[in-house]
């Protein structure tokens, strides 16, 4: 007999998704254009230039949504996750200008992400954390997609609730999670180092390596060869697919950030059901 309660929990989490993707997609649209103007006013500031004339691009939550197209302003029931979109058709009420994909994209991912961390964990804290970090790595993705940056302002704090998360015994102990962190952050640090001197070229970012760095911290070292081995696997077959399909030059350099985020929320939700099938297939089980 399914478990009812859960069921609603689970429906719950998706619902919950869907509101928490709309907001990710103005985390991922507002919040690397914000950093930019204040990087360009603290170097006017260390320069000691005159301070810029032009205003900060609105913040996160405060500006109203609009169609960016013909600025008129969206009605709440445009404004409905996913279902906004659909009914609109994808196009603005009023100018008929396409809206991006994107949106109802990463409300549905965000839905069903979330809702699959609910049926794995349960209505308990272990979820509410695994939420988090479920979100995260959403609006680290899709930033770097965008902007092939993976900001501090979310990578750190993503660090430290690993770090945090372990005195409470969630999911590995302080010291798996101190180690995690170090060795995450130290073994694409050599990586680097190593490919740029044999190549002369950069591979990676050090967001990458704060990424890896805060899924050491939540997953412990343990976790860390298989999301290697599993980012570069996933990477290697979309970033030969989008060449294949030339949707992606040969020669720019492709996110490796989304890659690490999908590996570690692959083994976050079934690492230990991988390390068993993998175990039993080579005898080890
Ligand atoms: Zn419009």
């Amino acid at each position: 007999m399914p478990d009812l309660s859960l069921t609603v929990w689970i429906v719950i989490a998706g619902v919950l998704g869907l509101v928490v993707g709309s907001f990710l997609n103005v985390v991922i649209l507002r919040l690397p254009e914000r950093l930019d103007a204040l990087w360009r006013q603290e170097a006017r500031d260390v320069l000691e230039l005159e301070s810029s004339p032009a205003p900060l691009p609105p913040g996160i939550v405060r500006e109203s949504s609009h169609c960016p197209h013909c600025k008129h302003s969206l009605a709440v029931y445009d404004n409905i996750p996913l279902f906004g979109w659909l009914l609109l058709r994808g196009r603005c009420r009023y100018c008929h200008a396409p809206i991006s994909i994107q949106y109802p994209l990463v409300e549905l991912l965000t839905a069903v992400l979330s809702a699959v961390v609910v049926w794995k964990f349960g209505p308990n804290g272990a979820a509410l954390a695994g939420l988090f970090l479920t979100w995260a790595l959403i609006a680290l993705s899709g930033i770097d997609l965008r902007t092939q940056l993976l900001p501090d302002q979310i990578t750190l704090p993503l660090l430290w609730a690993g770090l945090l998360l372990s005195l409470g015994h969630l999911f590995v102990e302080p010291k798996s999670a101190l180690l995690g962190a170090a060795i995450g952050y130290l073994s694409l640090w050599s990586v680097y180092w190593l490919f740029k001197l044999l190549t002369g070229k950069e591979g990676m970012g050090f967001g990458d390596f704060k990424l890896l760095a805060a899924l050491g911290a939540w997953m412990g070292p343990i976790a860390l060869l298989p999301v290697i081995l599993l980012s570069s696997f996933v990477g290697a077959l979309i970033g030969g697919a989008m060449i294949a399909l030339r949707k992606h030059a040969r020669d720019v350099p492709m996110p490796f950030g989304p890659f690490i985020a999908i590996a570690g929320w692959v083994w976050f939700i079934s690492g230990d059901h991988l390390l068993h099938a993998y175990l039993g297939l080579t005898g080890m089980g």
